[in-house]
């Protein structure tokens, strides 16, 4: 390859919102066939909003949105802003936690007046032996389960719209690999959103931690599949790394910015198709 033409498509490229990191990726990226897309804040807006407070035994709906954005004000994750923001719309009162610990792919916790205080999905309940009446799943719709001291007092629903464009460019993008989502949430939420992406669910893996991320990878790289894996948060950081081309939403977190070969700088999910075609157009010109 010529190293000069690949550094004009490159420059040229990130003029149209396509930063690639070297020329390599653009070698690379023509070669993958298959192409993981996370959810949240990739396919997703990733700016999600509470549609929906449940008490599960007569706590106040108030009090709820609290306790949770006093954990969710010491988060950066899209969820937790989310609870902040809609805090802040009710004109709700909330301190700051003390202690407060966030873990990857499950929750948050800690101490809000004295009281512990855990909020995340089902198996960051379930595994600090913290027993709820499951509420039913509404397709598309993320919840999130409340605990203070131990006891469940109710869930939070959100939701995060579909990226306008998300349908049309995993179709484009049907064309040149197998299209695959990964995401954290769990499977209700994650087979909705695969639904309207136009995304077969036999390629939906959900209740992804970062690590299975991954491990999903390396499993795919050893059957000889080339991957691209498209991301923006923390927990994608060590998948976009391990990709053979890992490319990060521009608006996404600094660790999936350092990890990617590829910043879509333009934060546009279409320019994921630009990133192939320029891939393919820069080896033609010169072979
Ligand atoms: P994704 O892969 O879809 O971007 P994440 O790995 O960031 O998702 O999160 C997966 C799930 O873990 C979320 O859907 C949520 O249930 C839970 N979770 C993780 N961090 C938090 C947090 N700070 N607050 C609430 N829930 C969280
Ligand atoms: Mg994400």
């Amino acid at each position: 390859a010529t190293p000069v033409s690949i550094l004009i498509a490159t420059g040229s490229s990130a003029q149209r919102g396509v930063l690639f990191k070297d020329g390599g990726s653009l070698e690379k990226l023509r070669r993958t066939n298959i192409i993981l897309l996370d959810k949240t804040g990739t396919l997703t807006e990733g700016s999600p909003q509470v549609t929906a407070i449940h008490p599960a035994d007569g706590s106040h709906k108030a009090y709820m949105l609290s306790i949770s954005a006093a954990l969710a004000s010491q988060s950066a994750h899209p969820l937790a802003q989310a609870i902040v923001r809609a805090a802040r719309d009710k004109q709700s009162i909330y301190s700051e936690a003390q202690n407060f610990l966030e873990t990857a792919g499950r929750g948050m916790e800690g101490y809000v007046a004295g009281k512990r205080v855990v909020v995340g999905n089902r198996r960051w309940l379930l595994e600090q032996d913290i027993h709820f009446k499951d509420q039913p799943d509404q397709p598309g719709y993320t919840r999130l389960y409340i605990a203070v001291n131990d006891k469940f007092i109710g869930t939070l629903v959100l939701i995060d719209e579909l990226k306008e464009d998300a349908r049309k460019v995993v179709q484009a993008l049907q064309r040149r690999a197998e299209v695959w989502m990964v995401t954290g949430d769990e499977e209700p939420a994650a087979a909705a959103v695969a639904i309207h992406a136009g995304i077969d669910q036999v390629k939906v893996r959900a209740g992804m931690l970062p690590e299975d991320k991954l491990t999903l990878i390396r499993e795919l790289q050893q059957q000889g599949r080339s991957v691209a894996m498209v991301g923006d948060g923390i927990n994608d950081a060590a998948a976009l790394a391990a990709a053979d081309v890992g490319m990060a939403m521009g608006g996404g977190t600094d660790a999936a910015k350092q990890a990617g070969d590829i910043v879509l700088i333009g934060n546009r999910l279409s320019h994921i198709i630009d990133a192939y075609t320029w891939s393919r157009q820069t080896m033609r010109n010169v072979h």
